[in-house]
């Protein structure tokens, strides 16, 4: 009998990258780890995203999009603001260092090795992510930098693959909380991404060092 081993999707390697347009007026953005190259003539690109982003909502309705691909150097920070929040409650940009391109769009110019420009030329609705496909109309490097692999930002930055991501895995989470070795009892789990610290009890200042959220959003879990 056929079976599905969850685990063999990791052998699968991808970057990182923060997708950004416009909605209303405004500039939105998310991070997406399934931007590729798909042709050569036409000079062509996609990205696989969840219906649910805001910034879904803005490619498909202004037909147009900037992919940045983030450098090796970007913070937790910085990829938790872009990665975790939505675009309809805070404005990304605000405390970015960014650039307008060509057709009109918002992307950021720090931590970022490369950027592109795309038009839509075709959509696929795959169900949970709209797959698209854009024809890239402007492109530069930007920095010298290494490109953040996916599996950098896993085994080095720590990160988490949240649930709206094409590759999230539903087995991940429960791993995690068998690898825990401390004798503690209590952990807390952030509910905006699932970052997890053990400690019996939080600061009131704190925040989330992945995505930013604060003390409120983390609901505690008991381990023993
Ligand atoms: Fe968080």
């Amino acid at each position: 009998m056929a079976m599905i081993d969850r685990s063999a999707m990791r052998s699968c390697t991808y970057g990182m990258y923060i997708v950004s347009s416009v909605l209303e007026n405004r500039s939105v953005g998310c991070v997406v780890n399934t931007f590729m190259q798909v042709t050569s003539t036409p000079l062509c690109a996609s990205i696989a995203i969840n219906k649910e982003n805001y910034t879904t909502k803005a490619i498909l309705e202004s037909g147009k999009f900037e992919v940045v691909a983030l450098a090796e150097s970007a913070s937790m920070d910085f990829i938790g603001a872009f990665g975790y929040k939505s675009s309809k409650d805070i404005d990304k940009f605000a405390s970015i260092k960014s650039a307008v391109s060509a057709q009109g769009l918002q992307y950021p110019t720090e931590h970022v090795v490369a950027h592109f420009s795309l038009k839509v030329s075709q959509t696929l609705d795959l169900g949970t992510h709209w797959y698209i496909v854009g024809e890239i109309v402007e492109s530069q490097v930007l920095s010298e930098e290494k490109a953040m692999s996916y599996s950098y930002y896993h085994e080095v930055k720590g990160g988490k693959t949240p649930p709206r991501a094409s590759s999230y895995d539903p087995e991940e989470e429960n791993e995690a909380f068998e690898e825990q070795d401390s004798t503690q009892a209590i952990k807390w789990r952030c509910k905006i991404c699932g970052y997890e610290v053990v400690a019996d009890e939080l600061p009131d200042d704190f925040s989330c060092p992945l995505c930013g959220a604060g003390k409120a959003y983390f609901e505690r879990v008991e381990l023993a």
